[in-house]
């Protein structure tokens, strides 16, 4: 199956007593055993929910792995995955990560005795020099927030292997239907599927997925003894969102594609940071392994400061500035004092986050609309 069928078909079908097109909503804890352990393979909504198996398995396919486990959020995802170090591990992360990744990593998993290095991997060889015989992970995100950064996950996961080091990569910005990481040889993808896979900023879910059995085993056991499941509602609104994830994907890379031109022409506007431009760092590695160049994108005022970047903010109509991204409807928000307000005011500057960078989530709206709504909102700054 391509794509596009496997969305509206990989895992569902329909309800052998009635027919229902739909995957029921299971909405109920335990199941009836026949005698002790004889059962239809459902005993306790931890461990097993049909609704959530169905979009179990239509995950899996997206990304072209043979499982997928749902968590409550992306970040119940990440901590099972953190939950596969011990004590004297050793994690190498990319230094431009999702805030939430790098406050797990930092403020939770440090205290259980785990390492944690960060480093640019957008060049490969800062990985090479960190490695060593503790290093049991290597966690990446590319796209990457708000840089729009690009890291070669073949690279990447290359030295993994070689090294016999689990290769994860967080795949949220990119969705499923923009790049597949494990043809890439990764081991485990994430998603926040509050985002794009959602995409109707109606859920708080996360995912994991995979092809490597032992791995599914030992993240399965994890999930189930630590408990972060979603439940069987929060499974059927992203079954029903996930049918049109090409759909929105394909709006979503052009209105980002008329958005980053646009402002690259606009004389409030200095720097556009979006992986479609010829000259953006690694370009070429996005030709490479992304399908199309997404609907995130950042940029800079030439009168780079707070004030000005708050003064284009509050000025935005069909641009609501809030958290999160990956909805139908256009976001903007402002990572200097919203995602990465913790971040040392220099160190930020350094990674190329200045004071009135703005941070773009471009819905499906018409793309008339959505320039005007900027246009009007530039002529303020
Ligand atoms: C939102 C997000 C997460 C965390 O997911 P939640 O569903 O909010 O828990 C992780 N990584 C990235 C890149 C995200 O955007």
């Amino acid at each position: 199956m391509k794509f596009a069928t496997k969305l509206i078909h990989a895992g569902v079908h329909a309800d052998p007593e009635t027919g229902a097109i739909m995957t029921p909503i299971y909405q109920t804890s335990t199941y009836a055993q026949k005698a002790p352990g004889i059962h239809k393979g459902f005993e306790y909504s931890r461990t097993h929910n049909p609704t959530r198996t169905a979009l179990q398995n239509n995950l899996a396919a997206l990304e072209n792995g043979n499982w997928a486990l749902c968590f409550s959020s992306g970040m119940g995802a990440i901590d099972a995955v953190t939950k596969l170090m011990k004590p004297g591990d050793e994690v190498i992360a990319s230094n431009d990560l999702y805030g939430g990744t790098y406050r797990i990593f930092t403020k939770i998993f440090e205290n259980y005795n785990i390492k944690f290095h960060f480093t640019d991997l957008s060049n490969v060889h800062n990985l090479k020099n960190l490695i060593n015989p503790n290093v049991k992970l290597v966690w990446i995100e590319t796209p990457t927030n708000p840089m729009l950064n690009i890291i070669n996950i073949e690279a990447i996961t290359k030295i993994c292997k070689e090294n016999n080091i689990i290769s994860a990569v967080d795949n949220t910005f990119a969705s499923p239907y923009l790049q597949n990481p494990l043809n890439l040889g990764a081991d485990i993808v994430m998603h926040s599927v509050t985002k794009y896979i959602n995409g109707h900023s109606d859920v708080v879910m996360g995912a994991l997925i995979g092809n490597n059995i032992q791995l599914h085993e030992k993240l399965a056991f994890i999930q189930n003894s630590c408990g972060a499941v979603p439940g069987p509602q929060d499974c059927f609104l992203v079954l029903r969102g996930i049918k049109t994830l090409h759909v929105r994907m394909e709006r979503h890379c052009q209105n980002g594609k008329k958005i980053a031109e646009f402002l690259s022409k606009n004389n409030k506007v200095d720097k556009v940071y979006w992986p479609g431009f010829t000259n953006h760092n690694n370009h070429e590695i996005a030709k490479v392994q992304m399908k199309d160049f997404g609907g995130m994108l950042s940029f800079t005022l030439k009168n780079d400061s707070i004030e000005n970047a708050h003064k284009f903010l509050s000025a935005t109509k069909l641009f609501t500035l809030a958290e999160s991204l990956g909805g139908v409807e256009s976001l903007c928000g402002h990572p200097a004092t919203m995602t990465h307000a913790s971040i040392p005011r220099e160190e930020r500057i350094k990674s190329g986050l200045l004071d009135s960078l703005i941070r773009l989530s471009v819905g499906i709206e018409d793309i008339d609309d959505l320039i005007n709504d900027l246009n009007q909102a530039l002529e303020k700054c």
